[in-house]
């Protein structure tokens, strides 16, 4: 895939943090985007609930009607959730693994005969939690490890098509996702709140900082030029030395 201009992307996740960044920069890169999100906030388009069979749908239908075509896919939608396993909600269990792993299977399955057609790219916002664990989110380190099992598989049946998949794996990010754990994670953990960031959250990284939206952003932007034709079946890992210890 050279040039990004007038090609067709789906983001989600679009109203906020990582995917407003993707969507937002994809679009200075001259590419037709279509947003997708619960909330009609930032840079989305289409409205829908992505927990479902029916709103991962009308996100694909909408860019077909729209573009005619689908280049690219970026799955990125999520939510977390902190609770011990004896604990954690069931309800919450099938939320976040429809919408962190369900959707990015379901947007592949959905897109796939265009990306076909287009020799197209499919790049999922997983995390390092689909390479590492932590105590106290089953759920989300479940469902992103299984995002990296998919796009190997979506690799291999890619390949002969020419299309390619990859996840990118970042640490903790400044986004609302990591701003609203904050309070969870002080209960949990059993520290006050502005012990948090440092004792807890950046406790892992290696480099005491947090990933930027706009980093991600250009991740995704060097995965969709020419040097990312060599990633395909293996995540970017973006984790601030992380996964290094
Ligand atoms: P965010 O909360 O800023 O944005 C998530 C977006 O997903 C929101 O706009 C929200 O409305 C949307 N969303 C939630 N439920 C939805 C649903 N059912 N249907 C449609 N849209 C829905 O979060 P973020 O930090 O930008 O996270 C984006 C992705 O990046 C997630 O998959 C997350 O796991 C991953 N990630 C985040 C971090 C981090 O530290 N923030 C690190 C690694 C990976």
């Amino acid at each position: 895939m050279a040039g990004l201009e007038g090609k067709v992307t789906v983001v989600t996740g679009a109203a906020s943090g990582i995917g407003r960044a993707v969507a937002e920069r994809l679009a200075v890169e001259g590419m037709h985007v279509v947003g997708v999100d619960l909330r009609a906030e930032g840079h989305v388009t289409v409205q829908a609930d992505l927990t479902t069979r029916e709103g991962n749908r009308q996100a694909i239908d909408a860019a077909l009607e729209a573009h005619g075509r689908i280049d690219v896919v970026v799955p990125n939608a999520g939510v977390q959730h902190v609770s011990p396993v004896a604990e954690f909600s069931e309800d919450r269990w099938d939320q976040l693994t429809s919408l962190l792993l369900t959707s990015p299977f379901l947007l592949a399955k959905y897109a796939w005969p265009s990306l076909v057609k287009t020799g197209g790219r499919y790049v999922a916002i997983a995390s390092i939690h689909g390479v590492v664990a932590s105590p106290f989110k089953s759920a989300y380190i479940a469902s992103k490890h299984g995002v990296l099992g998919l796009v190997k598989v979506l690799a291999l049946e890619g390949a002969p098509d020419g299309v390619t998949a990859t996840a990118v794996c970042p640490g903790y990010v400044r986004t609302p996702l990591v701003e609203n754990q904050i309070a969870d994670q002080a209960k949990a953990h059993g520290v006050s709140e502005d012990r948090v960031l440092e004792e807890i959250i950046l406790a892992p990284h290696a480099v005491k900082r947090l990933v930027e939206p706009a980093e991600v952003a250009d991740a995704v932007v060097w995965l969709l030029g020419p040097a990312g034709r060599t990633m395909t079946g293996a995540p970017l890992i973006m984790d601030q030395g992380w996964s290094a210890r």
